[in-house]
C-alpha cells in the first residue's frame, strides 16, 4: 500500500505570520438594538425574495434568524442544495467564501450574497488553484478528489468534488475499481479515509486552524473527569484526537451520532456552532467542547471558527440593505467545477438515496 507523501507544506495552523489579513470580528450586537435589527432583516429578506442560509458554525443569532425565517442552519452542501430549491431569487450565505461559491456554480441565475467576502477558510487559501494544478499534472495517474472546502478554480481542475460525510464512500468506490488517488487539501481528512479505505492516497497538506488544535492528551484528561460521556469527533481533527472518538462523522454526522448514542453527556470536536443545534435538538443533554492548546496558539485556540465569526446581524442588514458582497464565480470556471460536484451528487443519489445532508464544511 502506498503511503501518503505530503509533497509541501504550506502550513499546518494559521499562525498570524502568513500573508493573510486577519479576520475581523463583527461589529458588536448590545442587546438594546438586537430586536429592531432583527425585524429590519426580517423586512428586507422579505422585500427582497431573499432566504437566509446558515452554516453550523456561524453566531446562534444568525442560525435562529435563518430558521425563523424560513431558511436553513445546515453544512456546505445541503445550504447549495437548499438555495437551489428554494424559490427566493437571492440567497445569502452566512458561512465562509467557498460556500458562497459553491451555491453560485449551483445556482448561477440567483444572486448569493454574503455578509463579509474576507470570510476565508485556512483549507481553501491553502491550496492556491495554480500550484495545485502542477500537482495534479505531475501525478496524472491519479483521481483528483477534493474537498468542498476549496476555491471554485480548485474544483474546476478536479475530477470529483467530496463532502466529509460522502468522502469514505467515494474513495472506497475508486479504491474498489482499482484507481489511485489523489486527495486535497485536508491531510487529516484525508488520511482518516485513508485508515479506513486502505486506498492508495497521495495528500496536499494542509489543515482546518479549528479542528487542527484539538489536543488528544487533554481530551483523555476531560474524559477521566466525564467518564460517562461519549466523544465526538470531527474527522478534520489530528489522527490521535480521531482515536478516542465514540464517533467520527461530519456536522450532519455528528449530530446525527449524538441522537443515535443516547447518552446523557457529550465531548465533541468540532466547531462550538454545532452545539447550539445540538442542545436545540437534544435538550437536557450536556454537551461540553474538546479542549484546544489553551490561550496564544492558533485561532486563540478556540474551538470556533475565526472566519465562521465574521459573519453578524449588522453586516448582514448591510449587505441586505446595499446589495454588497455578491459573489461571481468565472462562468467557465465554474461550468468546470460544477462537473465536479455533480459527480458527487449523482453518486449520492445513486448509492445513498436516503442521505440528506452529505456536505460538510
Ligand atoms: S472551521 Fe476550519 S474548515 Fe471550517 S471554514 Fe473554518 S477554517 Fe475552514
Amino acid at each position: 500500500m502506498a503511503v501518503a507523501t505530503p509533497i509541501q507544506i504550506r502550513f499546518e495552523r494559521f499562525d498570524g505570520a502568513l500573508d493573510i489579513a486577519p479576520a475581523k470580528p463583527p461589529r458588536v450586537v448590545t442587546d438594546q438594538e438586537k430586536p429592531a435589527l432583527l425585524a429590519r432583516i426580517r423586512e428586507r429578506l422579505k422585500a427582497m425574495d431573499a432566504v437566509l442560509v446558515a452554516h453550523y458554525y456561524v453566531h446562534p443569532d444568525l442560525q435562529d434568524l435563518a430558521m425563523a425565517t424560513g431558511g436553513t442552519v445546515s453544512d456546505s452542501l445541503e445550504m447549495a442544495r437548499f438555495g437551489h430549491d428554494h424559490p427566493a431569487k437571492t440567497v445569502v450565505v452566512a458561512g465562509v467564501r467557498f460556500m458562497g461559491e459553491t451555491a453560485k456554480i449551483l445556482n448561477p441565475e440567483k444572486r448569493v450574497l454574503m455578509p463579509d467576502l474576507g470570510a476565508e477558510c485556512s483549507l481553501d487559501l491553502a491550496c492556491p488553484a495554480d500550484e495545485f494544478a502542477k500537482f495534479c499534472d505531475a501525478h496524472p495517474d491519479r483521481v483528483v478528489v477534493v474537498y468542498a472546502n476549496t476555491s471554485a478554480a480548485v474544483k474546476a481542475r478536479a475530477d470529483w468534488m467530496v463532502t466529509s460525510s460522502i468522502a469514505e464512500k467515494i474513495v472506497a468506490h475508486l479504491h474498489a475499481e482499482g484507481k489511485k488517488v489523489l486527495f486535497a487539501p485536508d491531510k487529516h481528512l484525508g488520511a482518516y479515509i485513508q485508515k479506513v479505505t486502505g486506498a492508495d492516497m497521495l495528500m496536499w497538506n494542509a489543515a482546518c486552524v479549528v479542528h487542527d488544535e484539538f489536543k488528544a492528551v487533554q481530551l483523555e484528561e476531560l474524559k477521566l473527569k466525564h467518564p460517562d460521556a461519549k466523544v465526538l469527533v470531527h474527522p478534520e481533527s489530528p489522527a490521535n484526537v480521531i482515536e478516542l472518538a465514540d464517533a467520527v462523522g461530519s456536522t450532519t454526522g455528528i449530530i446525527e451520532a449524538a441522537v443515535r448514542l443516547g447518552a446523557k453527556e457529550y465531548i465533541v470536536a468540532t466547531d462550538g456552532g454545532l452545539l447550539h443545534q445540538m442542545r436545540r435538538r437534544l435538550p437536557g443533554v450536556n454537551f461540553i467542547e474538546a479542549p484546544t492548546a489553551g490561550k496564544g496558539a492558533t485561532c486563540q485556540s478556540c474551538a470556533h471558527c475565526p472566519w465562521m465569526a465574521m459573519n453578524g446581524l449588522h453586516n448582514l442588514l448591510d449587505v441586505l440593505e446595499t446589495g454588497r458582497n455578491e459573489i461571481h464565480v468565472d462562468p467557465a470556471v465554474g461550468t468546470r467545477a460544477k462537473v465536479s460536484i455533480q459527480r458527487m451528487l449523482d453518486f449520492a443519489r445513486a448509492h445513498l438515496p436516503a442521505l440528506k445532508g452529505s456536505g460538510d464544511a
